[in-house]
């Protein structure tokens, strides 16, 4: 007889000692309908400062399944789940935050579309009644400009909640960069594709680690990894204004050859001179950025560190 194929179910953790129990509860009513499939639990602690780990191991001497990736500090989500994705051992993984925000009851549903066939399928967020519209509308945003200049564009509204075949794992461990956008490399990589449908509910206990300020890095990052164009446009952005100056210039030469030399204004330099220091100074900024990161990326130092995996004993 065949083995039961092994559903990797991979969650960074950042503090989330009070979802950790409620988190587990409601995976495992879930997989006791799917008799067919085995589960491991891939937990990482990316650098909690509370009991997480604690809990965790507790969690581990009665359930086997668990697997805890114990990281050295807080490397960040993208860095968390790419650890637990190089540990699991399954055939197919889906990654899920801690606090319940990706419904688990999803998983039959996406386990079914994997059987028809899918190496990649998608939990698209209907809607995001949940955020605060600063959020929702910043969101939008980010995903039209990043598809502008990017391809292969984002899909809007889909988190890191998916599940992914034992070949997307594989490939996934091909790409060595530093900076993990993992949306965008979960789309660079491509494979067929389904998507299905979830409202999103709220976080069930503790806080978000991701206020304002974090996105709008993260947007960054996400432009930045995957697309040079904000680096070109300014080639075609100080081509435009060369011309500009050249047809004003025109217009200056022949009035002043027709009409003689008057004092012209002041004000109208003195904007001149701010508005293009400013537009060198984003330039500038443009290429810091990337520069930045190519920096990052040169060190070539490994994306996490692990410090110990605690596995219970089967
Ligand atoms: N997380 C992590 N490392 C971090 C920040 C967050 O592993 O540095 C985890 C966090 O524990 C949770 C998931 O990433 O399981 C999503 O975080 P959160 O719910 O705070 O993000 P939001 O849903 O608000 O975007
Ligand atoms: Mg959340």
């Amino acid at each position: 007889m065949d083995k039961n194929p092994v559903i990797s179910v991979v969650v960074p953790c950042h503090n989330e000692a009070d979802c950790i129990g409620a988190f587990i509860e409601r995976l495992r009513r879930v997989f006791a309908d799917l008799p067919d499939y085995e589960l491991e639990l891939v937990f990482v602690n990316d650098g909690s400062t509370d009991n997480t780990l604690e809990i965790l191991k507790q969690r581990l001497e009665k359930d086997p399944e668990i697997v805890i990736v114990d990281l050295s500090r807080n490397f960040g989500k993208e860095a968390a789940l790419s650890a637990g994705l190089q540990q699991a051992s399954g055939d197919a993984a889906i990654p899920m935050d801690a606090d319940l925000q990706d419904p688990p009851e999803l998983v039959p549903q996406m386990l079914q579309k994997w059987r028809e066939g899918y190496d990649v399928v998608l939990a698209h967020r209907q809607s995001r009644a949940e955020d605060s519209l600063a959020k929702r509308l910043s969101a939008r945003w980010f995903y039209r400009l990043h598809n502008l200049f990017s391809q292969p564009g984002l899909p809007e509204n889909v988190g890191d909640f998916r599940l992914l075949d034992r070949r997307v794992i594989n490939a996934l461990q091909m790409l060595p960069e530093n900076c993990r956008f993992m949306k965008g490399i979960f789309a660079w990589l491509g494979f067929r594709t389904a998507s299905i449908d979830y409202d999103r509910p709220a976080r069930i206990a503790g806080r978000s680690k991701f206020p304002a300020w974090k996105l709008w890095n993260f947007a960054m990052e996400g432009l930045t990894s995957f697309s040079t164009a904000p680096l070109r446009v300014w080639t075609y952005i100080g081509a435009f204004f060369a011309l500009l100056a050249f047809v004003h210039a025109s217009i200056i030469f022949w009035r002043t050859i027709f009409f003689g030399v008057d004092l012209p204004g002041y004000a109208s330099l003195l904007v001149a001179i701010t508005f293009f220091s400013g537009l060198q100074l984003m330039g500038i900024g443009i290429i810091g950025e990337y520069l930045g990161r190519t920096y990052l990326e040169a060190k070539r130092r490994p994306i996490f560190i692990i410090r110990k995996v605690y596995r219970g004993e089967k």
